[in-house]
């Protein structure tokens, strides 16, 4: 058992600090919270890290796959709209990944992710010219580092039909394995969701072979929708249906259901995605990127959570620039509202790790942990964490990362060998740009 002595408990959201208190953990769960632990439990390890101790953020929706993206030396065509771009940039990018490059941005993302206290990562990795077996080299990243993850491979069509079978193969293989982990007594870290690019590149056929999986596996579907205006247009020119109708006949709208942006679905699609209980993932910084818009309807979702679709992991920034997106447009809501949405990635965990607990440090909840070294010049008090994030606090100030009660960064020191990671980072760059060359 492990006790963190005098610590302030810091929720971000519903906000609340608490008087310095104990944390009792054991194993991977967060047993008691209250003063004077060590007396009853007279032969834990005693820690004192001072400062305040949060639950670890989650991010809900990101792309590993991108982590060497950044600084890319390679002459990209100018694209005149997102189509365009996805084909120019991304599509050409996600092609020239293999074995080596998915493992090397794998670790990247994950090490990236520890140092700014996030432990949970939704993501959804694409890598057409190595899709067998690629899940498992991402899941190596998650592994090495000690970060949670909710991995799925991004079926499409736009490959050919093999490429999107063997996508959803991908897909279902992942998801048994972690079964058969648990089955054998195992607590996986990570676990599988199914994946799926956007509506206009997944035809009935995949849509149905994606129903199949989703139900085989008993995961969720996790995929695009409306990030730009063509994705909807396509979807009422091609199939006579709005994409969240089309989803919803083929049995894909679900509480397990993770839909990435929907900039562009409709007041009836917002509903019927509330009805089902579904996930909606918000990327401002991404749409602000791509120029696609802004999803102001965000603020009517039932299940709204903050992703940074590739944008590194800084899940604090990410509710920063969302809710200055929001202001930006015109908006009223405070920051507190990006707050519950980054909160809310603890309830979709919840619906892929059975039996867990997530986002309070509390008696049976995991522990997962962010501790901040701060020490503000203005009280920190319960009525004001968010206004605190909006104007001070920042990921920087992680000073050490917990996952299901183990350090993966203690004292801002990485316990993985991040200047390996680095380094192969590097390495295994150079060869992507040259793959990217050769794919033009
Ligand atoms: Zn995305």
């Amino acid at each position: 058992m492990m006790i963190l002595e005098n610590v302030r408990v810091l929720h971000f959201y519903p906000g609340s600090v608490s008087e310095p208190t104990d944390v009792a953990i054991e194993g991977a769960r967060i047993v008691e919270v209250g003063r004077g632990l060590a007396s009853k439990y007279p032969r834990a390890d005693r820690q004192s890290p001072g400062g305040y101790v949060s639950p670890g953020l989650v991010c809900s929706h990101n792309h590993f796959y991108s982590a060497l993206a950044r600084g890319l030396m390679v002459a990209i065509e100018p694209s005149k709209d997102f189509a365009q771009q996805l084909k120019n940039m991304w599509w050409l990018l996600d092609r020239a990944l293999d074995e080596g490059i998915v493992r090397a941005s794998g670790l990247a993302g994950a090490a990236d992710a520890a140092m700014l206290g996030v432990t949970s990562v939704v993501d959804h990795h694409a890598s057409p010219e190595y899709i067998d077996g690629s899940l498992d080299a991402l899941a190596e990243g998650f592994e090495t580092v000690g970060i949670r993850g909710v991995l799925c491979y991004e079926t499409t069509d736009r490959n050919g039909m093999e490429g999107a079978r063997a996508g959803v193969r991908e897909n279902e293989r992942f998801a048994k394995k972690t079964d058969a982990v648990r089955k054998a007594g195992g607590d996986p870290t990570v676990e599988a969701a199914i994946g799926a690019h956007a509506p206009f590149t997944v035809c009935d056929e995949t849509l149905e072979a994606l129903a199949s999986a989703c139900s085989s596996t008993g995961r969720g579907l996790h995929i695009h929708v409306a990030e730009d205006k063509f994705d909807a247009v396509d979807s009422r020119y091609r199939f006579d249906k709005d994409i969240c109708v089309r989803l919803d006949d083929a049995g894909l709208l679900g509480p397990k259901t993770i839909l990435g942006h929907g900039l562009f679905l409709t007041p009836s699609e917002v509903e019927l995605v509330n009805e089902r209980d579904s996930f909606i993932a918000h990327n401002a910084r991404s749409n602000m990127n791509n120029c696609v818009g802004y999803n102001d309807k965000i603020g009517q979702y039932r299940n709204p959570v903050l992703g940074t679709d590739g944008i590194g992991s800084d899940m604090l920034e990410e509710a920063l620039f969302a809710f200055f997106k929001h202001k930006d447009a015109g908006g009223s809501r405070w920051m507190d509202a990006y707050l519950e949405m980054l909160q809310n990635g603890n309830r979709l965990l919840e619906r892929y790790y059975p039996g867990k607990r997530f986002g309070r440090v509390e008696a049976g909840f995991e522990a997962d942990l962010a501790f901040w070294d701060y020490d503000p010049p203005v009280p920190l008090e319960s009525g004001n964490v968010a206004g605190h994030v909006a104007f001070g606090m920042g990921s920087r100030m992680v000073s050490s990362t917990m996952v299901a009660g183990r350090y993966i960064v203690k004292d801002r020191k990485p316990i993985f060998d991040a200047g390996a990671i680095a380094a192969r980072g590097r390495s295994e760059t150079r060869r992507l740009w040259q793959r990217m060359e050769e794919r033009k």
